[in-house]
Order: structure tokens, then C-alpha cells, then sequence
């Protein structure tokens, strides 16, 4: 049986702005682009939150829940400069660190010595150095599987930890939404419930051809963590999936025309990106996406082993068929990274990672 935690920073750039200034203390703040420049939030404070100002918000409609929230701009070297010093105190309890973004981690400390073996008291340890050398709280999620221990870190946050031992794994799944399972989003949680799947429980209950049928692979993935079976391992070097670009526009465009204006620009940030941080990497897809005025997305992909100009330019006449004479609010190209030799990559059940926009 592995040890797993998970370590979640709460409300993390938020925490840090706070930090910094104290003047923000007690106050609604957020981390996010301006609404002007049509920003999105990116984390908040719970000060925030009490207004109903989450991430992924718009800036301009969380100004509307909270008309006194003070938007902060990001300072991402900072983000990452403490980023950098969290996982120095993770080091210490172990190597096997799978970092999911700035403020969160899976630490597989099974074979590790530290605190007689015991993964909860290292838990608190790592969180107490980390609130000692940073002046930050952490919260974790401890539990024999990746994917328990996630759902538990949020369970006694901010500064908490919870922990699911081995023999109430089948209690803790029965009652557990299932939108709680990472990369059950809103879309497949809408698909599950049309269907009266709301819980572990109803997923253990439901013939398993059905959901196969349905969900394909991710049905297969669902089956199991029903029944709380998360066979993944800790990848330290979690491999970059995909590169990409993406502009919010500073008003809505509606025509094809000129969304193809705007993709010259993102192509060549799009080639320097790649040749920064992918040099190395075979391409295996380009991927267009559109985000239209309700904030609905829509993504159309290719195979392809190279950047092509004209593939992007045709990927997107595609995607507008799907517009409906909405307007468009953000534009974004990638490519998609094939998995190198090394045997640690996995299927990509987490769900994928925001961009903030910095
Ligand atoms: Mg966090």
C-alpha cells in the first residue's frame, strides 16, 4: 500500500500579495487581470470567496459580486521563487515529487523514514516548515491513492490536513460526488447526472458496459475510482504535454476574417515557446481554440509533426462552424508533445492546467 500526500497552498498568490502587503489583510483581494483589459481571476482570497468571487472568474463580473475587491497584478517570479522553496522542504522527506503546478504537489513518501513512517505526521511536519520559512499555510490530503489524497487536502483547508486510511476508502467513496473525481469537469458531471450518477455509490451500482459505452476510456477510469482503485505512481518528471498560445481579445470579434488576423501573432509566440521549453519534443497535433461570449470553448485538432501555418488557418475555419453568431473573446493555438520513451507518462486524468494569463 503506497503513502500519498498531497499539498495544496491555500489560495496561494493571494497568500503571498498578502504576505507582502499587509495592508491587504482582512480586505477582499484577488490575483487576476484587470476587467478593463477583460482579465480573469486567477486565485482569491476568502475574504473574496464570501462575495462569490472564485478563479477562472472574470474580473469585471467578480468586481460586480464584490464591488470593493482589490485586484492585484500577478508577480509570477515571486510565485515561483516561493514555489521553489516549498519543494526544497518536500526534498527533505522525499525524492518522489510530482509537482502539479506553483502550489501543489504528490509526495510518495511510502518508503520514507521520517517520523517513524508515518505519512500523517510528516503532513503536518512539511507544513509547519513550510509556514516556519515562507510565512504561508499549506493544507494536505493524506490517503493510499493520488487521487484520495487530492480530494482530502481540500477537506480541512486552509491550514488543515485529513486523512483516509486503507479501511475507509470503501466508506469515504459511497457518499463521494463525483464531481469531486479530478477531470470530472462541469461537462462530464452534467453528462453523469443526466444519467442520476451523482455519487461513487450510484457510479458502483450502474452496469459497467453502459459507462464503457458512454465514457470510453474515462468510463474505465471512473469504474475504478468508484471504487477507489488510483493505480498511477508518482511521476517526478511529469512531462509538458502540450505548448500553446492564447490572447483574450480586448473586445469580441465575430468574423473569420478576423480571427485570422490574429493568428500570425500567435504562431510566432507559439515558435518561440516551443523553442524554449520543447526543443527536444516531437510534435504530434496542432489544436486550435475559440472561447465564445458565454465563456463556452471549443477546441478542433490534427495530426501533425510539425507547426503549419495553413493547417492553423484551417483547424480554424472548422471551429467557427461552431460559433452561432457568437462573438469570440479569446483565441489560443498549441501542439500537442508525444510522450518520449521514458515509461513514467500516464494517461492524462488531471484536470488540465489553467492558464493565468501572466
Ligand atoms: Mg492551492
Amino acid at each position: 500500500m503506497q503513502k500519498i500526500i498531497h499539498v495544496d497552498m491555500d489560495c496561494f498568490y493571494a497568500a503571498v500579495e498578502m504576505r507582502d502587503f499587509p495592508e491587504l489583510q482582512g480586505k477582499p483581494i484577488a490575483v487576476g487581470g484587470r476587467s478593463d483589459r477583460r482579465g480573469v481571476i486567477s486565485t482569491c482570497n476568502y475574504e473574496a470567496r464570501k462575495f462569490g468571487v472564485r478563479s477562472a472568474m472574470a474580473s469585471g463580473y467578480a468586481l460586480k459580486l464584490c464591488p470593493d475587491l482589490i485586484l492585484v497584478p500577478g508577480r509570477m517570479q515571486v510565485y515561483k521563487d516561493v514555489s521553489r522553496q516549498i519543494r526544497a522542504v518536500f526534498e527533505r522527506y522525499t525524492d518522489l515529487i510530482e509537482p502539479l503546478s506553483l502550489d501543489e504537489a504528490y509526495l510518495d513518501v511510502t518508503e520514507s523514514d521520517h517520523c517513524q513512517g508515518s505519512a500523517t505526521l510528516m503532513a503536518k511536519a512539511i507544513r509547519e516548515e513550510i509556514f516556519a520559512e515562507t510565512g504561508l499555510t499549506a493544507s494536505a490530503g493524506i490517503a493510499p491513492v493520488k487521487f484520495l489524497a487530492k480530494i482530502a487536502s481540500d477537506l480541512n483547508k486552509p491550514n488543515g490536513q485529513y486523512l483516509v486510511r486503507p479501511d475507509q476508502i470503501d466508506e469515504f467513496v459511497k457518499t463521494l460526488p463525483l464531481i469531486k473525481i479530478p477531470g470530472v469537469g462541469k461537462v462530464t458531471a452534467k453528462k453523469l447526472t443526466d444519467l442520476g450518477l451523482n455519487t461513487c455509490a450510484d457510479i458502483q451500482a450502474y452496469p459497467q458496459n453502459k459507462l464503457l459505452e458512454r465514457f470510453g476510456k474515462f468510463g474505465a477510469i471512473l469504474i475504478e475510482r468508484a471504487k477507489g482503485i488510483d493505480n498511477r505512481a508518482i511521476s517526478p518528471n511529469r512531462e509538458r504535454k502540450s505548448v500553446g498560445v492564447e490572447t483574450t481579445l480586448a473586445k469580441d470579434i465575430h468574423t473569420l476574417e478576423q480571427c485570422r488576423a490574429v493568428i500570425p501573432q500567435l504562431i510566432q509566440e507559439l515558435g518561440v515557446r516551443v523553442n524554449r521549453s520543447a526543443k527536444d519534443r516531437v510534435i504530434h497535433k496542432q489544436v486550435v481554440k475559440l472561447k465564445f461570449e458565454d465563456f463556452k470553448q471549443t477546441t478542433i485538432e490534427h495530426r501533425s509533426d510539425e507547426i503549419s501555418v495553413n493547417l492553423f488557418y484551417q483547424l480554424l475555419e472548422q471551429a467557427m462552424e461552431r460559433q452561432h453568431d457568437r462573438g469570440i473573446r479569446l483565441l489560443g493555438v498549441s501542439v500537442g508533445l508525444a510522450s518520449d520513451s521514458r515509461a513514467d507518462s500516464h494517461e492524462g486524468t488531471e484536470p488540465p492546467q489553467m492558464d493565468l494569463g501572466f
